[in-house]
């Protein structure tokens, strides 16, 4: 071996090392990221800058969205609010395809379903399903505030009932958007009924698809993980959709039904 043979493969080693230690940093830096930004991203609770700047220069809240975010912020569970940049993205989304009829699994206090019935025309609808009335009646006041409680018909009851009744009240294929967010170890079932649901173009959005990194290696008898790993593994071969995955909030799925 030359000289000049050790030194460029001393070279080689020491190139490889260093894009190594370089691509760690990186996929390291990645996850913390990730993790930081996964469900909290809600204004004024990050430290991150550049989703200050993000939303510094992004978001276009209506005041009354503004109002209902300060409020369910004072709420034990805030932290499963929908994430405000997100919650735009999916009501532009919605503009987008114009629609008409939405549904949302998981209301909460209703943030996200007034950002999307205000997406929607005068008389648009949204079925709004959830369970607990001690949360939605938080919301309530700020849905009339920002107009458009006449378009939000709340379902107190869980909400594969509601959408079976939706089926057999002949509105399979009439909706326009659908936004999945409520317990985990339902959301296939959610998407199935939702998939019949939905018109041809629709759009199904799935929250927490990440579930703050967990999908990535379950925990064994992590329920809540599992469905939602093993969705993401059936809609990635599902050929009755088009499919995106993206890393707002704490991981969204769009499925685009065919
Ligand atoms: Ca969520």
């Amino acid at each position: 071996m030359t000289l000049h043979n050790v030194h460029t493969q001393a070279l080689t080693v020491s190139a490889a090392l260093g894009l190594m230690v370089i691509m760690g940093y990186f996929v390291g830096k990645r996850k913390s990221k990730l993790s930081r930004m996964s469900g909290k991203s809600h204004v004024g609770g990050r430290d991150d800058p550049v989703m200050q700047y993000l939303l510094t220069h992004s978001l276009r809240e209506h005041p009354a969205l503004k109002k209902l975010r300060q409020k369910t912020m004072e709420h034990q569970l805030n932290i499963i609010m929908v994430a405000c940049e997100q919650s735009q993205f999916m009501a532009n989304l919605a503009r987008l395809i114009q629609a008409k009829k939405a549904i949302e699994i998981g209301v909460y206090t209703g943030y996200n379903a007034v950002s999307i019935a205000l997406a929607l025309p005068e008389d648009g609808k949204l079925i709004a399903c959830d369970v607990n009335e001690e949360f939605t009646n938080i919301g309530k006041p700020f849905w009339k505030l920002a107009g458009v409680d006449h378009k939000i018909d709340l379902r107190l009851q869980p909400a594969l009932k509601t959408l079976d009744e939706l089926l057999a009240a002949g509105e399979a294929e009439t909706f326009d958007f659908v936004f999945i967010d409520a317990d985990k170890v339902n959301y296939d079932n959610y998407y199935e009924k939702s998939l019949q649901l939905l018109r041809k173009g629709g759009i199904i959005a799935i929250d927490n698809v990440l579930w703050s990194g967990k999908v990535v290696n379950p925990a064994e008898g992590d329920v809540d993980t599992i469905s939602i790993d093993n969705l993401n593994k059936k809609l990635h071969r599902d050929i009755r959709i088009n499919l995106s995955m993206l890393t707002v909030g704490d991981g969204l799925t769009l499925a685009f039904k065919l």
